[in-house]
């Protein structure tokens, strides 16, 4: 018997609508472990490389971790993978809330959809039953419409709900899947994936009984992650203010994008901060399935009531935009939720219409007459709808940064900030220079969540002596042993996606190390994952996403970052003067990877 695990993989045709359950192999996860691990390797395995994103070939991946479901923290995450709309490389998302523990309950641990359904569908998943449902009264509707009209239909308010918006529906590279409502998959366009196989949501309901493999044992482990993350110094402030705490702490540092990252630091930071959205519009702590740090934030506002949001979504609708509006930020908040439309990207593509403006090199009239100076939330709401439904110049933006650039030209190419397709995130790399690195060499793109190196913001330089022998890991503005922090902290991550555990717990809170990952492995699965093993199969999984990504076009040149983060310093705050050199620490990390000087792994 299987244990941890839910003992099946579900295949879905689409085209011809064929259902097929195979059982896990052991096997096969004792060398992929679950989650991202796994869904990248049977993209690796099954995904002919050619394949437009958008086309019934492409592959669709929902796969959960193997102790999710269990007394784990933290561990409900879920991840969407598949041959990225938004950048064509490698894609992946992944979202917390409840869908994940559900999925695994019902028996599975991936579900892998093919092909392209005729008519609108929704696959709905009880247990044994699998259901491939009409969607046309969906279609149209928002997120939380959907998500509601779903339970009503099937008579049954725990039904976990993964849905797309009109976003997906009209192929906006860069719409998202919510899972309960507002949990988002919102990197690299899996929710273009779901509308380009006119899935509108997938539903599903698990009434199976997990069991592990040593009860005793893992509940002992369990109690002491529980402790791990109770006594741990950023407890309090992380469940107050969850990921919003970091608009005041990057701006502290000189790094907070604002104004498209023309500045470090932003004079009105108090008006956007975690701390007054907290105490002016917090109703209430939310989590997700059996996490005891509870992070997430109900609020309400004279406009919307919404859960949420994290900090990139707080500082792409504020600062990064050049707005000192809270309120609005709360608003684009519940509303890109459902229209599930990617606040970063999304937020992206406007900071860079306005600095475009600014410097001249577009005009109101490229922008169908808009108005898009800083800060200015009437013309943003306006050109979000128009993103939505793809109408007017909302079509071009609906395509990504990159691509908009390319579309205008005049020099505004310079000042579309993504790498390789994916847009940056909200944290100005130039005064942490490990995330600079982690931006240029993340197999998805421009993302933090591939590595999160957190560590060099401790200053804590014994300790980064004693585990790497490295002083200068813990300053972050040192590019020094960088490359080693950034090579370690990627397996510590996609470990953590591989568990399927919030990133949050396993990866900015530095609780989870390969030991006492794999003793929880050998307790709920009671298969030999020992370190070794674990740290072979994480090894594995990035050499061979990297060469996924080399057979889809990337090479060397691409990992890199904007000319402005490399070669224009920050101009005032505490990383004035600040650049990364790029070139020197991605070669740095290629040789300790063991890769050759394109980037590619041996053998
Ligand atoms: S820390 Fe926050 S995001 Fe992570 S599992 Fe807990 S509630 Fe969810």
């Amino acid at each position: 018997m299987l244990h941890g695990y839910g003992g099946h993989i579900l295949r879905v045709d689409l085209a011809s609508g064929q259902v097929r359950r195979e059982k896990t192999d052991p096997d096969y996860m004792l060398n992929v472990i679950g989650g991202r691990g796994l869904n990248s390797t049977r993209l690796y395995d099954e995904l002919k490389r050619d394949v437009d994103p958008l086309s019934p070939e492409n592959l669709l991946l929902i796969g959960v971790g193997p102790l999710t479901g269990t007394l784990m923290a933290a561990s409900a995450f879920m991840t969407i993978s598949g041959k990225s709309p938004m950048t064509g490389i490698l894609g992946d998302s992944a979202a917390g809330g409840h869908f994940g523990a559900e999925l695994k309950q019902a028996g599975y641990d991936q579900l892998i959809v093919s092909g392209c359904s005729e008519k609108p569908c929704y696959l709905y998943i009880a247990d044994d039953q699998v259901e491939i449902r009409d969607a046309a009264h969906l279609w149209g509707r928002d997120i939380w419409q959907t998500t509601a009209a779903i339970r009503r239909e099937l008579n049954d308010n725990a039904v976990q709900v993964a849905a797309i918006g009109p976003a997906g529906e009209n192929l906006v590279k860069y719409a998202t899947v919510a899972c309960n409502n507002s949990r988002m998959c919102g990197r690299t366009g899996m929710g273009c994936l779901f509308g380009s196989k006119n899935i509108k949501a997938v539903a599903v309901r698990g009434r199976g009984r997990l069991t592990v493999a040593d009860p005793p044992g893992f509940l002992e482990l369990c109690r002491e992650l529980d402790q791990r993350i109770m006594i741990h110094p950023e407890y309090d402030k992380r469940n107050a203010l969850g990921s919003t705490l970091l608009m005041k702490a990057l701006n502290g540092i000189g790094i907070l994008p604002t104004r498209h990252f023309q500045q470090g630091l932003c004079d009105y930071v108090d008006q956007v901060s975690g701390e007054t959205l907290a105490r002016e519009y917090k109703v209430k702590n939310r989590s997700c399935f059996n996490c005891n740090l509870h992070c997430s934030r109900y609020y309400l506002t004279k406009d919307v009531e919404a859960e949420g949001p994290e900090f990139e979504t707080l500082c792409s609708y504020t600062s990064r935009i050049g707005s000192d509006n809270l309120e609005f930020g709360l608003k684009m908040n519940a509303f890109l939720n459902r229209m599930g439309l990617d606040s970063l990207s999304s937020g992206e593509t406007i900071g860079w219409a306005m600095e475009c403006i600014e410097k001249g090199l577009l005009t109101k009239d490229d922008f169908d007459g808009l108005d898009l100076s800083w800060g200015n939330c009437q013309a943003v709401e306006q050109l979000l709808n128009m993103i939505i439904r793809r109408e007017g110049i909302g079509d071009a933006f609906a395509e990504g940064t990159r691509s908009l650039a390319r579309h205008f030209g005049r020099g505004s190419e310079e000042y579309a900030f993504h790498v390789k397709g994916l847009d940056m995130i909200c944290g100005d790399p130039r005064g942490i220079k490990a995330f600079g690195l982690t931006y240029a060499i993340a197999s998805r793109g421009g993302d933090h969540l591939r590595a999160e190196p957190f560590f060099e913001l401790t200053e804590r330089y014994d300790e980064a002596e004693k585990r790497w022998g490295i002083r200068e890991i813990a300053d972050r503005l040192a590019d020094k042993g960088k490359a080693v922090l950034v090579e370690h902290t990627e397996r510590q991550a996609l470990l953590t996606d591989c568990l399927t555990l919030c990133k949050n717990i396993g990866l900015s809170m530095d609780i989870m190390d390969f030991d006492f990952a794999s003793h929880l492995l050998r307790a709920g699965t009671g298969l030999k994952f020992t370190p070794e093993k674990v740290d072979a199969a994480l090894k594995a999984v990035i050499d061979q996403d990297r060469k996924m990504n080399i057979d889809f076009g990337v090479d060397a040149a691409q990992d890199t970052l904007p000319k402005r983060f490399t070669s224009e310093p920050l101009k005032e705050g505490a990383s004035k003067g600040q650049v990364v050199p790029v070139r020197r620490m991605v070669a740095e990390y290629y040789k300790i990877k063991g890769w050759d000087e394109k980037g590619v792994p041996k053998g």
